[in-house]
């Protein structure tokens, strides 16, 4: 079990029908450019009641772009939030809006590992002025086809798995089919001569004649570089990120607070460590998760539910999870 990993929530504090006083039969706006609405508008019209629009003409780029011409200002909660403001100029009828920021990078739990973390930002302008009306998910994966980028040719392959790569197209085929093209887009960038940034980047390529096509063209004197296209239109498995990070923002507000019955009661973290069955020390695993409300900020500790439970009634870890039994 990982530091942020999401338990199912108690069964007594879930009930969908508690959204219909805040959410139903209004019309939430969500802000992509990228297709999202695809998956995100079923998830939140059927989990909230609400009924969703799309903005139009609204340049999320600009708040920084995947491959590299616009950089993120602050981070994915700050730039989800300023987004959500431009929107707001933008729509100012709106009053559900909803925005959304991808990251990409080493795991923090496994740095070896590439992570995909989906952060999801409602602001309900409708209780603006009491600053009640914000919930955000965060919903963390390791299934991503993200790496940062593969230069061709190169003498010697960024990703240690591909040692001999980076020269023939058909290495380069391998590597993006291993990526998930063409199903999974790819940008292609031809970097300037100097060495100094790009002369053009090809993005959302799914077409294995134009990607030769453009190795072909550009690889005996230009060096090209290659990564996956993280935009969701363009990444099937990044959609699926997105889908269960909503599924997971419709579950956490379905949970009212038991302080001020406000939606948005949430796992934020787990703590404490479940002694060991053997031994009696604390191990590795938690022993309880921590609930705290979006709203008044009430924390409640629910106990984690264990099957090995000692003589004194209390919840114990297996000794293969204990440093002491198990070093
Ligand atoms: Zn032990
Ligand atoms: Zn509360």
């Amino acid at each position: 079990m990982t530091p942020d990993e999401k338990l199912p929530p108690p069964e007594d504090l879930l009930c969908q029908d508690v959204l219909r006083p805040f959410f139903h039969g209004r019309r939430l706006l969500i802000a992509t450019q990228h297709g999202k609405e695809q998956v995100l508008l079923p998830i939140l019209e059927r989990g909230l009641g609400v009924r969703c629009d799309v903005t139009t003409g609204f340049d999320t780029d600009a708040f920084g772009t995947f491959s590299g011409e616009r950089h993120r200002s602050g981070d994915a909660l700050e730039t989800a939030r300023l987004k959500a403001e431009a929107v707001k100029q933008h729509y100012p009828e709106a009053t559900l809006i909803l925005t959304s920021e991808g990251s990409f990078g080493p795991s923090p739990q496994m740095p070896w590992a590439a992570a995909d973390t989906e952060l999801l930002y409602l602001w309900d302008s409708q209780w603006d002025r009491q600053n009640q009306g914000v919930w955000t998910a965060v919903f963390h994966t390791l299934e991503t086809n993200y790496v940062s980028f593969v230069d061709y040719p190169s003498p010697e392959c960024p990703l240690p798995e591909y040692p001999s790569w980076c020269s023939s197209w058909e290495s380069l085929l391998e590597m993006t089919t291993a990526w998930g093209f063409p199903s999974h887009g790819v940008i292609l960038g031809i970097k300037h001569v100097s060495g100094e940034g790009f002369s053009k980047i090809y993005k959302g390529i799914q077409d294995p004649v134009q990607l030769k096509q453009l190795f072909v063209q550009y690889s005996p004197d230009h060096q090209i570089r290659l990564s996956p296209d993280m935009r969701a239109c363009f990444n099937p498995t990044r959609m699926r990120a997105i889908a269960a990070c909503a599924e997971q923002l419709v579950t956490q507000l379905s949970i009212l607070c038991p302080e001020c019955a406000w939606p948005g009661f949430q796992q934020i973290k787990l703590i404490d460590a479940l002694p060991c069955e053997a031994c009696g020390l604390p191990t590795r695993l938690p022993a309880s998760a921590l609930w705290q409300c979006q709203h008044c900020q009430f924390q409640k500790k629910q106990p984690i539910q264990t099957k090995l439970i000692n003589e004194e009634n209390q919840a114990t870890a297996n000794p293969r999870d204990c440093e002491f039994c198990n070093p």
